[in-house]
């Protein structure tokens, strides 16, 4: 197996504004091929420190990519010391800046003197043409080793990536190849589900599977290798349907979707409408289920029903309800869900009331307590959560929770 690393560069990529993702981007695209990425970091604009990095990374594994740092500015270094580190020279290529100054004329500009540092290139190195930008890449093969130098900005490095460096990898990287399915659960805690799904991917040991809580959901990664695409496919979708039957109503997403698509999906094979009523979500129920395109089909409106006077008006909860047991209560929450489905005449209605915190919490309702309400067909009924986190957590939980809710009401 070839073993790959990646160097990100750029001193903003150092700080909290702004984050590396192409070689996020990148390791997903070699993992389709059976390369495996062992190491990856990120160069602040620092010559020497770029030199040293591409040199240790050429010394120990067999194919290196950079990206970055190949604009025409100051802090654009990455020609300079990419070349230094493989100890050769740059050459300057006059077709290059002719296809610059093409460029600026076309976008009506004069070009910069400064952009004709983009028409030096590594001797011996293959041109990577950028229909996307004024920066090329190149790619250098050496000692059995590959190097590829793509320019920063993801549209640009991407299709680059794609059309000249991806084809050359796949011809070396023998039959090797990769396929993932993701699962999703909810209602149940990582440990819960991992007891559940060890006994079956252990069984499979050319698969690598990981069990990963993320924010309201536990995802269940599934990758296999084999030697053609269709026979990791096969077994990448054997393992995933085993999982999926042994965990159940649980596993609520197949194929990566999120839970409004796979919510959306659904009222969609079903003809049927749904509107919601929220409070302590103040709209992120609806935002998210409109979040989905086409989701005209099935969601006809929602309510952001903060106050007590607001859940009396817009949805006819009685006075009664609020008095004796409070807005967050099991029977403001059905009141709410029956008054939005009255109102809005759909099939189904959710509703969301609870207490987001940090304030606002008692010995008899916490912090992070959550009435859901459904209103459908079967009549009328809630659920109570007493979920954990900050404000932020317990508002997107409770709009996971409320979304899962409708989802086990509209059946398989
Ligand atoms: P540069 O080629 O260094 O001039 O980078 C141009 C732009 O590409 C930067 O301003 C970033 O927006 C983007 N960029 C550079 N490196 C990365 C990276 N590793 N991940 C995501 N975006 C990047
Ligand atoms: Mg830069």
């Amino acid at each position: 197996m070839l073993s790959a690393e990646i160097i990100a560069i750029g001193s903003e990529l150092l700080t909290p504004e702004k984050t590396d993702t192409n070689s996020l981007w990148l390791t997903a695209r070699l993992n389709e091929i059976g390369i495996d990425v062992k190491l990856k970091t990120i160069v602040g604009d620092d010559g020497a420190r770029l030199e040293e990095t591409v040199k240790d990374a050429m010394r120990r594994s067999d194919l290196v990519i950079t990206t970055g740092g190949l604009g025409p500015t100051e802090d654009d270094i990455t020609r300079h010391f990419t070349a230094n580190a493989v100890g050769r020279e740059l050459v300057y290529h006059d077709e290059i800046e002719q296809h610059l100054r093409e460029r600026f004329r076309l976008w009506g500009r004069e070009m910069p003197e400064i952009n004709k540092r983009q028409a030096f290139v590594i001797e011996g190195a293959e041109i990577l043409p950028n229909p996307n930008g004024s920066a090329v890449g190149m790619y250098v093969e050496m000692d059995g080793k590959m190097l590829a130098i793509l320019p920063g900005p993801p549209r640009e490095n991407q299709p680059m990536f794609n059309e000249y460096v991806f084809p050359k990898l796949q011809a070396v990287s023998g039959d090797v190849f990769v396929r993932r399915r993701m699962l999703k659960v909810s209602g149940k805690g990582e440990s819960a589900v991992d007891e559940v799904a060890a006994p079956i991917y252990t069984a499979y040991p050319n698969v690598q599977t990981s069990v990963l809580f993320n924010k309201s959901e536990v995802e269940i990664h599934v990758a296999a290798t084999a030697d053609t695409a269709d026979k990791a496919q096969a077994i990448a979708d054997e393992l995933a349907e085993k999982l999926a039957e042994a965990l159940g109503s649980a596993v609520f997403s197949t194929h990566g979707e999120s839970m409004e698509e796979v919510v959306g999906k659904r009222l969609a094979a079903l003809g049927q409408t749904v509107a919601v009523a929220e409070s302590c979500t103040g709209g992120l129920v609806g935002e998210r289920l409109t979040n989905v395109p086409g989701s005209s089909a099935y969601f006809i409106e929602g309510a952001i029903t903060y106050s007590n006077e607001a859940k009396m008006r817009t949805l006819g909860v009685p006075a009664e309800i609020l008095d004796s047991h409070g807005a967050v209560s099991a029977q403001c929450a059905e009141a709410m869900a029956a008054g939005m489905r009255a109102h809005a005449g759909t099939d189904h209605a959710i509703s969301v009331t609870g207490i987001a915190g940090p304030d606002g919490g008692s010995e008899e309702k916490p912090v992070g307590t959550v009435f859901l309400g459904y209103a459908g067909p079967s009549g009328v009924k809630s659920v109570k959560f007493v979920l954990p986190g900050d404000r932020y957590l317990i508002r997107w939980r409770s709009s996971q929770a409320a979304l899962d809710y409708l989802r086990r009401q509209l059946g398989k």
